[in-house]
């Protein structure tokens, strides 16, 4: 299962992924969390990208592609993956399509995640995660259980705001996501690769229907 998950910056795409994975076994890429991680661990990478995702704008093709073949050639991904916030433009997406023509992996299906725009802003605005498990809540749609435990891993979540979840810099991604991501949908429209799903609405609800748009899909290809 080769799979991109296409969406605006809070349309679910992390969450559905977590599902995904479990139903097939395959790992969640998300380019976020790379470089997330790779600022966390003040690398050369994190040090690049840092400023650029703290005003909301998108860290540098050449350096994208980098990570992802760096991260498709580790052996978990044999049995495919789900790309969660990648590719995010056009001359990513070409980028990706040559990279897996190279080594006979096409996608199989990408999934355009539509959320009605004035949700997206209360969902970004409302999202902490648990510092000590990565546990994602949400202040107005799925707040934390009080009293903790948070769901087996750490008896009180520890909550942090991302940095780029500010009132400030959620119109710029938005905006970027518009102006340089949207475009990506004709772009696997026109490939017979893309599914839309309304992801409006209860998280078990979203992944009934993206499982069957991915069912679809598959049943489309054979
Ligand atoms: P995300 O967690 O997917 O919302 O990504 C957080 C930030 O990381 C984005 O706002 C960008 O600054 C950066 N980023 C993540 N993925 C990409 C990508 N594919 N291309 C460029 N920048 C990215």
């Amino acid at each position: 299962m080769r799979i991109v998950l296409l969406g605006a910056p809070g349309s679910g795409k992390g969450t559905q992924a977590q599902r995904l994975i479990e139903k097939y076994g395959v790992p969640q890429i998300s380019t976020g969390d790379l470089l997330r991680a790779a600022v966390a661990q003040g690398t050369p990478l994190g040090l690049h990208a840092k400023a650029t995702m703290d005003a909301g704008r998108l860290v540098d093709d050449a350096t994208m592609l980098g990570i992802i073949r760096e991260r498709l050639d580790a052996p978990d991904t044999a049995a495919g993956f789900i790309l969660d916030g990648f590719p995010r433009t056009i001359p990513q997406a070409d980028g990706l399509t040559a990279l897996l023509a190279a080594i006979h992996r096409p996608l199989e299906a990408v999934v355009l995640m539509a959320v009605d725009p004035d949700l997206l802003f209360k969902r970004l605005t409302g999202r902490r995660t648990c510092r000590a498990c990565g546990r994602v809540f949400n202040v107005f749609t799925a707040p934390p259980p009080t009293p903790a435990p948070c769901e087996g891993q750490c008896v009180t979540p520890d909550l942090f705001q991302r940095p780029d979840d500010s009132e400030a810099t959620i119109g710029k991604r938005l905006e970027v996501y518009e102006s340089q991501t949207r475009p990506l949908a004709d772009y696997y429209e026109t490939r017979h690769l893309l599914a839309r799903v309304d992801a409006d609405g209860d998280i078990d609800v979203v992944t009934a229907r993206l499982e069957s748009a991915l069912a679809a899909l598959k049943q489309a290809r054979h």
